[in-house]
């Protein structure tokens, strides 16, 4: 069993732009046939529905991935995209009455959270508080830039995350992007914080830390950023891995065609169950047995 926890589809707003870059679409057909090739069983589904980069990228919103889960609810697990302006962008919004009526539709999280606020701002706060109240985990892109780009915006170190994990403990909080996951070496420069270092890790980074001090926090291994991670140095990434086999998510992020290779993060993980660097127990729970426990809380 292999569960996705980091998928998107490309919605209506992307057809101008795919026309633009003479891209394809990425539907829900598009998804199932790449889900079946790399033996995918189910895979989250995130709407993008934030301004910084919804226009941009046109990737589907809240409605168009409930219709695709609605034809597919066996394969796909639908998130809903609340931004924290959303309600008249003002802290005592009541978000919950929004996710409640996501909820009973189908959606059983929040993201992927793209709102270029910092991560502290009291907004973001609002956020965090209503998703711990309606048993939302938070899928978040972590970024260190205010401008020119997309995400929840913090420190170098995290700082701002380590104070909404202390205040929101019943919030679940997922890690993506490379700012986050920059973190893993303790030597990060903040020149990197937007890039994908190469070096070995010599220092265990702030997220070995904040990974173990806090249950709420857990890691989304998809995209580049994740996959950079642990395979930059791969016998610190098998032990990180190992490590935090509780707190980690298999995931993709990713518009591949029947002809791409598996996503490298798949065969990463692969081979480090093959040979041994990871345990079966803590492979199954990176590829499904977390985001059971965690997102689908054992249904
Ligand atoms: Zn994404």
């Amino acid at each position: 069993m292999i569960i996705d926890c980091h998928s998107h589809l490309t919605g209506a707003a992307y057809s101008a732009v795919a026309r633009k870059l003479n891209k394809t679409p990425f539907t829900a057909a598009s998804l199932l046939r790449r889900m079946d090739i790399d033996g995918i069983d189910r895979s989250v589904l995130l709407p993008i529905g934030n301004p910084e980069n919804h226009e941009v990228l046109g990737i589907a919103t809240n409605l168009e991935c409930l219709q695709a889960y609605r034809k597919h609810p066996d394969r796909l697990i639908p998130f809903c995209n609340i931004d924290p302006r959303m309600m008249y962008n003002t802290p005592e919004a009541d978000l919950s009455e929004l996710m409640n009526i996501y909820r009973d539709m189908g959606c059983r999280g929040i993201g992927e959270a793209c709102a270029g606020l910092s991560i502290v701002d009291p907004r973001y706060r609002n956020l965090f508080h209503h998703a711990g109240q309606c048993g939302m985990p938070v899928l978040f892109h972590l970024t260190g830039k205010r401008r020119g780009t997309y995400g929840m915006i913090d420190r170098l170190h995290l700082p701002g995350l380590e104070t909404v994990l202390g205040e929101f403990p019943d919030t679940v909080f997922i890690g993506h992007a490379m700012a986050f996951w920059g973190e893993i070496d303790g030597d990060l420069r903040l020149a990197d914080r937007e890039d994908y270092p190469e070096a070995l890790i010599r220092k265990e980074g702030r997220l070995w830390t904040l990974l173990k001090q806090y249950p709420n926090l857990y890691g989304d291994l998809s995209a580049g950023s994740g996959y950079n991670a642990i395979s930059r140095d791969p016998e610190t990434g098998y032990r990180f891995l190992q490590t935090f086999n509780r707190k980690l998510f298999y995931g993709t992020d990713r518009f591949l065609s029947p002809k791409d290779p598996p996503p490298a993060i798949l065969t990463f993980l692969k081979d480090a169950r093959r040979t041994g660097r990871i345990t079966r127990r803590a492979y199954e729970n990176i590829m499904f047995r977390n985001v059971s426990r965690v997102v689908l809380k054992g249904e």
